[in-house]
């Protein structure tokens, strides 16, 4: 089968995220054997180059989500990340964004451009820390779309007359097949805890870019790979994305004791917090033990 790109459609697209999900769909059907090797091969590099010890920065990749994590990190607690050892789940990670990449570079339409892997340089954001030593200078986003200067009609053609913002950027996740059916019914922000920290990281990355308009989360169902289950896009608005920075520079600028996600979402993150104690070693939260200290005895996850 040969590579082909996503046609004009009869009805324009109505979001970035409606047309991402068509050139996946596009991309599913008529892959580009060759750029799916390249991927591939990328994916072997990141599968086997050693992995960072930066568990201990502060980064927007897994600690933003909870004002007790930013102020254990500034007290010196180490996360416990060793306790895991989830390398073959990031590995699978690596083969399904190699493979969503690849779908799309095989059917993005001309004139329309996609940057992978774009480097983010968070000195972008003034209140983010300067010093190499207590956080992360440098994160990689996933995935942005575009067009070209030249490409006008192309975006009109398939946006017509009301054209979002002219990039959008994309984290690419692959979950469970449950967490994907929740995100495919209800993809809506702010309905389920941040477990991981993505909308943090999201906003953060958004911003360090100087992006405008909504950026999107594409869900990847890594069960069931199929044209039955393509990717559940949720948007994260333009206002939701400055409503988590701002949160987010709270934690960092003034983090307390407080174990706010606890707090704030209860029973819902018992499985991240340890279950109010019952299950310290299966927590997915690094700093679920020195928390505890704080935790309110009246809480029962
Ligand atoms: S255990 Fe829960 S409340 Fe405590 S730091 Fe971790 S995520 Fe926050």
């Amino acid at each position: 089968m040969t590579s082909q790109k996503l046609p004009k459609p009869n009805t324009p697209y109505k979001s970035w995220g409606e047309f991402t999900k068509a050139v996946w769909y596009w991309g599913l059907h008529y892959m580009d054997p060759a750029i799916l090797d390249r991927w591939l091969d990328h994916a072997h590099g990141e599968m086997t180059k050693p992995r960072k010890d930066d568990a201990h920065l502060l980064r927007p990749s897994a600690n933003l989500n909870c004002e007790m994590k930013l102020h254990l990190l500034k007290q010196g607690f180490k996360p416990q990340s060793d306790k895991r050892n989830l390398g073959p789940t990031f590995n699978v990670g690596h083969l399904l964004h190699a493979h969503f990449f690849a779908q799309v570079e095989s059917a993005l339409p001309e004139g329309f451009l996609m940057s992978p892997e774009q480097l983010v340089n968070m000195a972008m954001i003034d209140w983010w820390p300067k010093d190499p030593e207590v956080a992360k200078q440098e994160g990689s986003a996933d995935l942005l779309l575009t067009w070209g200067d030249d490409a006008q009609d192309e975006a009109h053609a398939y946006f017509g007359d009301r054209l979002p913002a002219r990039t959008v950027l994309i984290d690419v996740k692959s979950t469970a097949d449950h967490i994907w059916k929740q995100k495919y019914k209800q993809p809506l922000l702010g309905t389920s805890p941040d477990s991981f920290g993505y909308e943090s990281q999201l906003a953060m990355y958004h911003t360090a870019l100087g992006l405008e308009g909504s950026a999107y989360f594409a869900y990847v169902n890594r069960n069931i790979l199929s044209g039955k289950n393509p990717p559940a896009m949720v948007e994260m608005s333009a206002r939701q994305i400055a409503e988590e920075l701002e949160r987010v520079k709270r934690r960092v600028t003034e983090s307390t004791p407080s174990p706010e996600m606890l707090l704030t979402w209860g029973r819902q993150v018992s499985w991240v917090c340890g279950a109010f104690g019952k299950s310290m070693d299966d927590a997915m939260c690094d700093f679920c033990v020195p928390c505890s200290e704080f935790w309110p005895v009246e809480i029962d996850v």
